[in-house]
């Protein structure tokens, strides 16, 4: 879902609400658009297929004037992207409306507002509130009571802001699974998706809660919550950074969005699921069409990614159970691959640039893949611009050259898109659904309890200091978490590190081991811990040092050669998004003792827009 920027002030708020869009642009967007009213009851609307810089532009050659206003970047859910279904939407010549997120029951309403003579001029699921409000307003009552009655018809998670040409100074917004904050001025008040977009305006912000519905005008704040009862919410002075370049607190970037990574997994997941279900459409316009008909999963890669897209692997199979093969990048563009029919490319990248994946995604395109999805970090990225679906990740600005909140953040998109495949494709349940869409709603609380081992984790990381290699083990999904640890260990540490199936040990790695070897072992309570258990006794018999992040439930017992970080029981689903965490806290802590250079260790770059 993307941005959402609203005002009530004296001053001309055109550039305030412009330069709130760009801040929430790295959301990803498709269209922008702002509709502004002057005292003189004067309603001026300017929206732009494409950046919000086509915005601005046109904003520079035709200005708009006046105090109240709001603004959005589109990411389409409904209806293409074009100019037409770019936001805001109005109802006649009077009402305007901004919406994040999809009105689920869309298609009664526009039915019932046709027949009450509504023209409607977009595709959107959103023209329907615009006219809602119209409608309601017609039958009595202030713009609020309209907006309440209007809300309460709706079903979906969004979030949306209504203003009335006649009524200039006031806007009314309300919350439904998609965040609004309102941001707090001297006789002027502001609002947002995100309070990032109003940094440059205010510090102080009340943040709305789910069902609340708020009246702002220059002078006041009115909150009202679901059964429509007048209430307070708390004023929060923020301490966010303006700048996502600023490592606050933080003494390295990497450890900086290693311990964003719950905010940034809330932010992946906000307006795509609601409490049992994943909103297929919240993926993108024509992805339930492309779900439906996919056959086959490619997805493709470099480097971290890859070991995404190879966690990815399981779950397409497993749960979705669709075949999927992953390949990297730079092997893929060089090999006469067959496509098979109706298969989907996914390509998975953190800057959307990375050379080679995008080379394969263009080679793809010629050789017949049904479509190319998307899982990225950077909005109108190449990655972006050039797949059908793209689905951002939102993890905000990575600048540690090691990923570690892109992949998580990867992670979780991935796992919404399997269960959105399964749901289309028949082969996940309402209740298999319901089951991991709760993991996913528990996974933010779950990371940040990961994040209170890293005291613990540091205290190991002396082990490690003086050695030269480590073997890293899992088995399923939790191999490629092993290959994943393994790579962040070598990129920032530089200490030799390898990843093996666990079962793969006794074909040859198992005659490595010795006492100057680590192995770390990731043990989760899951149905091949007995094979585990064994994998981890050959290298015992070995004198092998044994480091175990075990589910306390698994029942491992610490001794000679074998230490065990017992780690909370945690949903199977989501379990190796939880177990990357203590691993990027190791890698990190083995590096500082090192002391190498954590964020751009040597002979790395952040994007490898070279092949
Ligand atoms: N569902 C709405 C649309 O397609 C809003 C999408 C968004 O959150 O940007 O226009």
């Amino acid at each position: 879902m993307c941005g959402i920027v609203g005002a009530v002030a004296q001053r001309d708020v055109a550039e305030i609400l412009v330069e709130g869009l760009r801040r929430l642009e790295y959301r990803g967007y498709d269209s922008a658009g702002l509709a502004v009213v002057d005292a003189e009851h004067q309603l001026n609307r300017l929206r732009r297929l494409g950046k919000v810089q086509i915005l601005a532009d046109a904003l520079d050659a035709q200005p708009v004037l006046g105090g109240t206003g709001i603004a959005h970047t589109r990411w389409a859910t409904h209806g293409e992207p074009s100019e037409e279904n770019a936001h805001p939407h109005m109802s006649g010549e009077n009402i305007a409306v901004v919406h994040n997120g999809i009105i689920e029951n869309h298609e009664p309403l526009r039915e019932i507002l046709t027949q009450r003579g509504y023209v409607f001029t977009s595709q959107t699921d959103t023209e329907v509130i615009a006219h809602l409000v119209h409608w309601e307003l017609e039958q009595g009552g202030s713009l609020l009571d309209a907006f309440q009655r209007t809300v309460a018809q709706l079903h979906g998670a969004y979030g949306t802001v209504v203003m009335d040409r006649r009524d200039p100074e006031r806007l009314i917004a309300a919350r439904s699974g998609s965040p609004l904050v309102i941001g707090l001025g001297i006789g002027e008040n502001f609002l947002a998706s995100d309070q990032l977009a109003l940094l440059n305006v205010t510090r102080r912000f009340l943040f709305l809660e789910e069902g609340d519905i708020a009246e702002i005008t220059r002078r006041a704040v009115d909150i009202f919550d679901v059964e429509g009862n007048a209430v307070e919410r708390t004023i929060h002075e923020s301490t966010a950074e303006h700048d996502a370049a600023d490592k606050g607190k933080y003494r390295h970037y990497m450890q900086k969005e290693t311990f964003e990574q719950p905010s940034a997994i809330i932010n992946t997941l906000e307006g795509r699921i609601d409490a049992n279900s994943v909103l297929v459409e919240s993926l993108g316009h024509g992805a339930k069409e492309i779900l439906q008909k996919a056959e086959h999963i490619q997805i493709i890669a470099c480097g971290t990614s890859y070991n995404a897209g190879m966690v990815a692997r399981y779950w397409f199979e497993s749960i979705a159970g669709v075949s999927c093969d992953v390949e990297i990048a730079s092997e893929f563009r060089y090999r006469n691959f067959v496509t098979r029919p109706n298969s989907v490319l996914i390509t998975l990248s953190q800057s959307g640039e990375t050379a080679d994946t995008l080379a394969a995604l263009r080679l793809a395109k010629e050789r017949g893949f049904m479509a190319a999805m998307t899982v990225c970090n950077v909005a109108g990225s190449s990655l972006v611009r050039e797949s059908d679906i793209a689905i951002m990740t939102r993890a905000g600005t990575e600048i540690g050259v090691a990923s570690t909140k892109a992949f998580t953040t990867q992670l979780t998109a991935l796992l919404m898109m399997v269960t959105a495949l399964g749901k289309e494709k028949g082969t996940v349940s309402a209740e298999k659904e319901a089951e991991i869409v709760k993991s996913l709603h528990r996974l933010p609380a779950q990371i940040e309890q990961a994040l209170t081992f890293d005291k613990q984790i540091e205290a190991l990381a002396e082990d490690f200091a003086d050695k030269h290699h480590a073997l890293f083990l899992g088995r399923g999904e939790f191999y490629p978490i092993a290959m994943e640890a393994s790579l962040k260990l070598k990129e920032i540490s530089y200490i030799h590190a390898e990843a093996y199936a666990a079962g793969e040990l006794k074909h040859g790695p198992l005659a490595l081991i010795d006492a100057d070897m680590p192995v770390i072992v990731i043990a989760p309570n899951n149905e091949l811990l007995e094979k585990l258990k064994s994998n981890i006794e050959e290298v015992r018999a070995r004198g092998g040092q044994l480091y175990v992040f075990a589910d306390e439930s698994a029942g491992f017992q610490e001794s000679d050669g074998m230490t065990i970080i017992p780690m909370p029981h945690v949903d199977e689903v989501c379990a190796p998004i939880f177990y990357t965490v203590p691993m990027q806290l190791l890698s990190y802590h083995v590096a500082l003792i090192k002391g190498t250079d954590v964020d751009q260790p040597r002979n790395l770059a952040k994007a490898v827009t070279v092949e």
